[in-house]
C-alpha cells in the first residue's frame, strides 16, 4: 500500500494564532507557562488536522519556537558567546536574544532559506561546544503519541546541511564539527529508536546543490554511523526544492528512503532515474505536491506522473509526499471568500494539499476510477481559470515582447550620469539617506483599517497620510538627513500595496506565510497579465517634495521583489511575468519623472532569493532580473538619479550582476552579517555609487556611534568615499518613533564626523 506523507505543516496557525501568541510573549503580556501552552494546543491542532484528512505519516518537531535551524543549533548548545549561557537547555531568554539580539548583545545573522521567502538564524559555531541539550524530535514525538495517538515521523535537519548552513568555522574545520555532532546526532536516532520510531525525515537540502568528492565521503561516513547506532530506525534522506545533484552516489547512502522533489525538481531527477534506476532495497518519497505554489495540482496529470514513476519503483515502496514542508504556502482557503471563483477554484492552500495527497493515494491504491468524481471537478476548476478573461491579453504580450526585444540602456554612462547629477543636487561628501519606509506605528495601522472599512473617508485617510508626511520631512530635517523620503505611510507591504493597484492581480484575505520569526506576509496572487492602470506612488511623493527643499526620493518596488514575494502563475515563464512587470513599473517611473521626481529607487531586496539553485541556471536568472531592471528604470533622463536597494542575503557572488543593473546608487545590507560584504569589494572595485547599511533596522536597540564609525570605517577601507552614501540597513517600518530618530541621530553624528576626516583625505 502506497503510503501519504507531507514534510512540513505551517506553524503560524489558520488565523495566525503562533505569530499573536509570540508577540504577546515577547511584550510581557503572556506568562510563560501560557505561552508554552497556547502553543502546545496549537501544535496539536495541526496534528489533529492531518490525522483527520487522513495523513499516513504526520511529520512531528517540524514545528517551532521561531526557526527550525535556530532549534538545531539550540537543541545542540550551540550559542553564540556574546549571551550568557552556561550549558543545558537553551532557555527562551537566550533562544529568543539569539533570534531578535538583546540591550547587550546583536542577534545573529538571518539569511533566506535557499530560494525560498523564508529566514532562517545562522548559527555560530566559534567557540561553541556541542552538547546535546535536549532531544527536541523525541519530544515531538512523544507529546503526539501521549496526547492524540500518533506515531508521528520525527522531522531533523541533517549534519551536511546545518553545517554547512552555520558560520563560525574555517574551511578546512568541517569534518572536526562533523566528528563533534556525529555523536549527538547518534544519541538521538537511538533514543528515537528505543521509543519505537518507525520513521525519521532526515533533511539534507544541501543535496540539491553541486557537492565535491570530499562531501560524498562526509555523507557515505554519516549515513554509516546512523545505521550502525540505529539500525532498526528507517531514515528518511530528504531532498528538496531541486533535483538531487550526484544523485548516483546518494542513492547508494546506506538509509531506508529517499525523498526527492517531484515539482521543482522532476525533469531533472527523472533523468537521474532514468540513467540510475531506484535502489530495491529503498523507499521513495515522492514530492508530487508542489509544497511552494498555491496551485491546484492537476490530479490527473500527477497520477501520469505517478505512474511513469513506478517504472522504477514498485507501488509498495511509494510515499506520496509534498514537494518540501508546506511552511512555504498559506494555511487554508476555507476562510476566502472574497476571491473570484474561478480563481479560488484553481488553489490550493496546505490544508487543501492534505487532500490532494490523499487522493492522489487513493488513486495509486485503489485505481484512478475511485477518485474519477474528483478528478473531473479538478479539470472543471483548472479550465475555469484558463477562461477568465484577465488571464491572456494580447496587447499586453505585444507590447512587452517589443520592449523587451531591445537591451535596455541609460543613454550616458554612469561616469557621465554622476557629473550632471552631482550639479544638480550638490550633495555633501557622504550624503545620508534612509531606505524608505518609517515607523509604522499603531495610529497608521488603525488609520488604514478605519478607512478600509469604510468608516473614513477617502480625504480623511488621505489627510491623515499628508500629516504623517508632514511629521516626517520635519524630523528628517531636523536629523539633518541629506536625501529624504515620504515614508511609505500608505503602504501596508511593499508588494501588496503595488500589486492592489496593478491588473492582473489578485489578494487573499488571509493568505499568509511566515518570512522570519513572528513576521508573516501575505503574498499576492499574480494569476493575469499585469497592466498599469494609474499612477500608484505619485501623489504622496509629490505631496513630500513640496514640503521640503531638500530631495525626495521616490519609491518603488521592483520587478523582481515583486514577482519573488508573489504566488506567480505557472503558465508562463517567470522572465515573462518580469519583463511585464517591468514594462507597468516603467510607466510608473516615467509617470514620478514627469511630477518633478528626481531621485527614483526601485527596491530589489528579493533578486538573490530567486536564484536558482543550480549553478548551470543561475546566470540566466540573473541576465534577465538585470534586464528587468533596466526595462524599468533606463527611460529616464541622465540627471535622474536611480536608486535601488538589497538587503537579507548573500551578494558576494552576484557583485557582477549588481553593478550591471546600473542604478545610480545602491543600498545594501551589511551590519547583521557584520560587515562580511565588504570583503567582497576587496577584489572587486564597485564603480558605482553605494551605501553599506551602517546598523542593523531588526533590533529596538539604538546603535552607538562608535559603532557605526567603524562600519563606515571599514567599508572605506575598500571603497570610494566620493561615491559611497551612508543610510540604515533596511526600511524602518518595524521600529518605534524614537529608537528610530535616535538611531538616525547617531548615524548623522558618524557621518558628520566621518566627513571630517575623509574631506582631508580626498583633497
Ligand atoms: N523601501 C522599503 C522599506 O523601506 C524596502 C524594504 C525592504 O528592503 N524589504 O520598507
Ligand atoms: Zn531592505
Amino acid at each position: 500500500m502506497v503510503k501519504s506523507s507531507i514534510l512540513g505543516y505551517p506553524r503560524i496557525g489558520a488565523q495566525r494564532e503562533w505569530k499573536k501568541a509570540l508577540e504577546a510573549y515577547w511584550a510581557g503580556k503572556l506568562e510563560e507557562a501560557a505561552f508554552h501552552e497556547q502553543l502546545r494546543e496549537i501544535r496539536l491542532s495541526h496534528l489533529i488536522k492531518q490525522k483527520e484528512q487522513g495523513i499516513d505519516l504526520i511529520p512531528v518537531g517540524d514545528f517551532s519556537y521561531y526557526d527550525q535551524v535556530l532549534d538545531t543549533a539550540a537543541m545542540f548548545g550551540i550559542v553564540p558567546q556574546r549571551f550568557t549561557y552556561d550549558g543545558g537547555t537553551v532557555p527562551l531568554s537566550v533562544y529568543y536574544g539569539i533570534a531578535r539580539g538583546t540591550k547587550e548583545a546583536t542577534a545573529s545573522e538571518m539569511t533566506k532559506w535557499f530560494n525560498t521567502n523564508y529566514h532562517y538564524i545562522v548559527p555560530e559555531l566559534d567557540g561553541a561546544a556541542p552538547a546535546l541539550t535536549e532531544n527536541k524530535p523525541l519530544i515531538a514525538y512523544k507529546e503526539a503519541k501521549e496526547a492524540l495517538g500518533i506515531e508521528g515521523k520525527p522531522v531533523i535537519i541533517g549534519p551536511l546541511t546545518f553545517l554547512k548552513l552555520s558560520k563560525g568555522y574555517k574551511e578546512g574545520e568541517l569534518d572536526q564539527w562533523i566528528e563533534q555532532l556525529l555523536p549527538l546526532y547518534s544519541q538521538i536516532l537511538q533514543e528515537l529508536s528505543n521509543e519505537g520510531v518507525e520513521w525519521v525525515q532526515v533533511d539534507e537540502p544541501i543535496l540539491v546543490t553541486k557537492l565535491d568528492s570530499q562531501d560524498i565521503q562526509r555523507l557515505q561516513k554519516i549515513y554509516s554511523t546512523f545505521a550502525a547506532a540505529a539500525p532498526k530506525l528507517r531514515i528518511m534522506l530528504q531532498t528538496y526544492f531541486e533535483s538531487v545533484e550526484n544523485y548516483g552516489d546518494i542513492i547508494q547512502l546506506p538509509v531506508q528512503g529517499i525523498g526527492l522533489d517531484l515539482v521543482h525538481g522532476y525533469s531533472g531527477n527523472v533523468k537521474s532515474l532514468e540513467k540510475y534506476g531506484f535502489p530495491q532495497d529503498k523507499v521513495l518519497g515522492a514530492g508530487i505536491i508542489d509544497g511552494r505554489g498555491i496551485w491546484k495540482a492537476a490530479l490527473r496529470d500527477k497520477l501520469a506522473q505517478l505512474q511513469e514513476i513506478s517504472k522504477w519503483v514498485s507501488e509498495d515502496r511509494l510515499i506520496i509526499q509534498s514537494s518540501c514542508s508546506l511552511l512555504h504556502v498559506p494555511v487554508s482557503l476555507a476562510s476566502e471568500i472574497a476571491l473570484a471563483p474561478e480563481l479560488k477554484g484553481a488553489l490550493a492552500f496546505a490544508d487543501e494539499k492534505l487532500i490532494e495527497l490523499v487522493l492522489l493515494t487513493k488513486g495509486i491504491n485503489q485505481g484512478s476510477e475511485a477518485i474519477q468524481a474528483e478528478l473531473d471537478d479538478c479539470d472543471v476548476a483548472l479550465s475555469a481559470l484558463e477562461q477568465s478573461p484577465d488571464r491572456k491579453r494580447n496587447d499586453i504580450r505585444e507590447q512587452v515582447a517589443a520592449i523587451s526585444s531591445v537591451n535596455p540602456e541609460r543613454s550616458q554612462p554612469f561616469s557621465k550620469r554622476h557629473l550632471l547629477q552631482q550639479d544638480k543636487w550638490n550633495l555633501p561628501l557622504l550624503p545620508t539617506t534612509t531606505i524608505g519606509s518609517f515607523p509604522q506605528s499603531a495610529d497608521v495601522r488603525k488609520a488604514r483599517r478605519l478607512w478600509r472599512k469604510g468608516e473614513w473617508s477617502d480625504s480623511k485617510y488621505e489627510g491623515f497620510i499628508e500629516e504623517q508626511i508632514d511629521t516626517w520631512i520635519h524630523l528628517q530635517e531636523e536629523i539633518g538627513l541629506d536625501v529624504l523620503v515620504h515614508g511609505e505611510f500608505e503602504r501596508t507591504d511593499m508588494v501588496e500595496f503595488f500589486g492592489e493597484k496593478l491588473g492582473g492581480f489578485a489578494f487573499t484575505q488571509n493568505g499568509w506565510v511566515q518570512s522570519y520569526g513572528s513576521r508573516c506576509v501575505k503574498p499576492p496572487v499574480i494569476f493575469g497579465d499585469i497592466r498599469f492602470e494609474e499612477p500608484m506612488t505619485v501623489k504622496e511623493t509629490k505631496y513630500a517634495q513640496s514640503k521640503t527643499s531638500r530631495p525626495v526620493k521616490g519609491m518603488l518596488t521592483g520587478p523582481i521583489t515583486i514577482m519573488n514575494w508573489s504566488f506567480v502563475r505557472d503558465d508562463i515563464s517567470r522572465e515573462q511575468i518580469a519583463y511585464q512587470l517591468a514594462y507597468a513599473l516603467r510607466q510608473e517611473v516615467e509617470a514620478l519623472e514627469l511630477a518633478g521626481i528626481g531621485m527614483i529607487q526601485v527596491d530589489e531586496p528579493a533578486v538573490r532569493e530567486g536564484l536558482p539553485l543550480k549553478e548551470e541556471e543561475q546566470a540566466e536568472y540573473l541576465a534577465w532580473s538585470v534586464k528587468a531592471f533596466r526595462l524599468t528604470t533606463s527611460t529616464v533622463k541622465d540627471s535622474t538619479q536611480i536608486h535601488t536597494h538589497m538587503c537579507y542575503c548573500e551578494f558576494h557572488d552576484m557583485i557582477d550582476s549588481i553593478e550591471d543593473m546600473d542604478a545610480d546608487v545602491i543600498s545594501i545590507e551589511t551590519s547583521r552579517s557584520h560587515g562580511e560584504l565588504i570583503h567582497s569589494f576587496e577584489d572587486n572595485t564597485y564603480k558605482l555609487g553605494i551605501g553599506l547599511g551602517v546598523y542593523d533596522i531588526h533590533s529596538p536597540r539604538v546603535p552607538k556611534v562608535e559603532e557605526m564609525t567603524s562600519m563606515i570605517d571599514r567599508a572605506l577601507r575598500v571603497l570610494d568615499p566620493k561615491l559611497f552614501w551612508i543610510n540604515p540597513d533596511c526600511g524602518l517600518k518595524t521600529r518605534g518613533t524614537e529608537e528610530t530618530v535616535q538611531s538616525l541621530k547617531h548615524m548623522v553624528e558618524a557621518t558628520k564626523a566621518a566627513r571630517e576626516k575623509y574631506e582631508v583625505s580626498i583633497k
